[in-house]
């Protein structure tokens, strides 16, 4: 019986895993700053050189669901950002990712 677990609980730990699979959730500044996406912490367009490295260690071994994370946050950028052109913000977001 104490191997049974109750479907509807979800333990901190699934819950950063199914938020970022197989990765350890942190907590960073480096959030973008709506609708202008700017970072909160330092700035910089986001996601900033610090965001970037930080991404990299976060979705370490997952390259595709760091692409789709960041495709979902293009598209929502974009709309924010409608005047600036599409392969600029296509770099931003996804060009330097490998
Ligand atoms: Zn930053």
């Amino acid at each position: 019986m104490s191997d049974d677990q109750d479907p509807w609980t979800i333990r901190p730990r699934e819950w950063a895993e199914w938020n970022r699979p197989g990765q350890v959730s942190r907590v960073t500044m480096h959030e973008p700053v709506l609708p202008i996406w700017s970072c909160g912490a330092c700035a910089g367009p986001w996601p900033c050189a610090t965001r970037r490295q930080q991404l990299r260690a976060e979705f370490r071994g997952a390259s595709v669901s760091l692409a789709l994370y960041l495709g979902a946050q293009l598209v929502r950028a974009s709309a924010d950002l409608h005047w600036l052109p599409p392969g600029v913000l296509h770099r931003r977001f996804l060009g330097w990712v490998r």
